[in-house]
């Protein structure tokens, strides 16, 4: 095999580089009509009222904890299987950070251990202010049941979609929010449709919707209504919040529009690829990933777990072994509490045994819509023989 197979790559054609050149040879490079039009195309999609396109998904998680009020004091609660971000902008806020261990199965968020968690937050007067499930790999979290749980506990919920959009909740489009407050997407070129770098929060609240625009351009507004004292004159604008720059461009708003074309075809696609890994690793001693019966996983990773009682070598040897053969496998996710900036936090972290034992099997092989089955077969076969006994 000729040249380095990634885990995951974006996918650009002529008509996604058209929409962007049309941007570039236009009045507005930012702050024109392309963002909203990306914003009202994802929304419709995913049946969601309101829309804020950011410059990421850290960036649409940090104004969504704002806009939910999380500061100094409050406690967020999220997976330990996911990428930092999930995790910081509850850092970003002041607040203090906690983990809920994972399901064996479905690799998301455990409701039971939520539930217990809870229960015992609860008598100890710590509730959560924010719960942010991560819908990992794609693969929806148990949306209703953490929603009853906020309802009787009183949490709010931001779901990280970061993996998911595309992917359904039973019938519903994740990002409708019908379970929770906020819902984010990224847009990262390993992502299912990518703007280079950008992010978008959705919600059904209005006013969630209103506070996170002002956020995302630096708390300013224009609008005479919002302003707290008497406009200067027609040039004014009156800062009322401590807000930053989030925008995303009307460049990468351009892209993102264009790539939601092909959204359901790139998600239909790595549907594909997944089940021909399934059926081609079923001899291996692997365990190939679960898929919920009635939910549709956007499929943004396709994680395997070595049957190390069943392979002489270790998760290292062959993760070293699959990038010496120039695969890119990578390892989703070392739990966030690993990382030395959180074990230096002035608290202790309780340790997530499902997490942790799974993060001791896994390895994420390539997955995206322009793989070929010869690369597939490929790394099936540097598989096969680094699980060889
Ligand atoms: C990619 C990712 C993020 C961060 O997205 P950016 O757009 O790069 O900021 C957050 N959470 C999860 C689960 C992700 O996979």
């Amino acid at each position: 095999m000729g040249s380095y197979i990634p885990y995951s790559r974006q996918n650009i054609n002529q008509q996604d580089i058209n929409a962007v050149v049309e941007v570039l040879k236009s009045d507005w490079l930012t702050q024109g009509g392309v963002v909203p039009q990306f914003e009202e195309k994802v929304a419709q999609y995913c049946g969601a009222a309101n829309s804020v396109a950011v410059n990421s998904a850290t960036s649409a998680l940090h104004i969504a904890c704002l806009a939910l009020g999380l500061g100094p004091g409050d406690w967020l609660w999220t997976s330990p299987n996911t990428f930092v971000a999930s995790a910081n902008c509850g850092l970003y806020c002041g607040a203090q950070i906690d983990f809920v261990d994972i399901d064996h199965q479905t690799l998301n968020m455990s409701v039971a251990v939520l539930e217990e968690k809870l229960i015992k937050a609860k008598q100890d007067g710590c509730l959560p202010k924010i719960v942010i499930p991560v819908h990992f790999a794609g693969q929806s979290c148990d949306m209703q049941s953490i929603g009853r749980l906020a309802q009787r506990y009183g949490f709010k919920i931001i779901e990280d979609a970061s993996h998911a959009i595309g992917g359904r909740y039973g019938d519903d489009a994740i990002g409708n929010c019908r379970y929770s407050d906020i819902t984010v997407f990224s847009f990262h070129p390993v992502k299912a449709i990518s703007t280079g770098e950008g992010g978008m929060a959705l919600t059904n609240n209005v006013q969630l919707a209103k506070s996170m625009r002002l956020l995302r351009c630096h708390g300013i507004t224009r609008n005479a209504d919002d302003m707290v004292s008497k406009p200067d004159g027609p040039w004014s604008y009156q800062q009322i919040a401590l807000g930053f720059n989030y925008r995303m461009t009307d460049i990468q708003a351009a892209l993102g529009l264009s790539q939601m074309q092909r959204l359901d075809e790139f998600i239909t696609r790595r549907h594909a690829i997944a089940k021909r890994y399934d059926l081609l690793l079923s001899g291996l001693p692997v365990a190939i990933p679960w898929r919920h019966s009635e939910s549709y996983s956007a499929q943004h990773l396709y994680v395997i777990r070595l049957d190390l009682t069943k392979i002489s070598r270790t998760q290292r040897e062959v993760f070293e072994g699959l990038r010496a053969a120039e695969i890119g496998v990578n390892l989703h996710y070392i739990p966030v509490y690993h990382q030395p900036y959180y074990a230096d936090l002035n608290y202790k972290l309780e340790c997530c045994q499902e997490a942790e034992q799974y993060y001791s099997e896994a390895i994420s092989l390539p997955l995206y819509p322009a793989l070929t089955e010869a690369e597939q077969d490929y790394v099936v076969t540097a598989l096969t023989m680094l699980t060889n006994s």
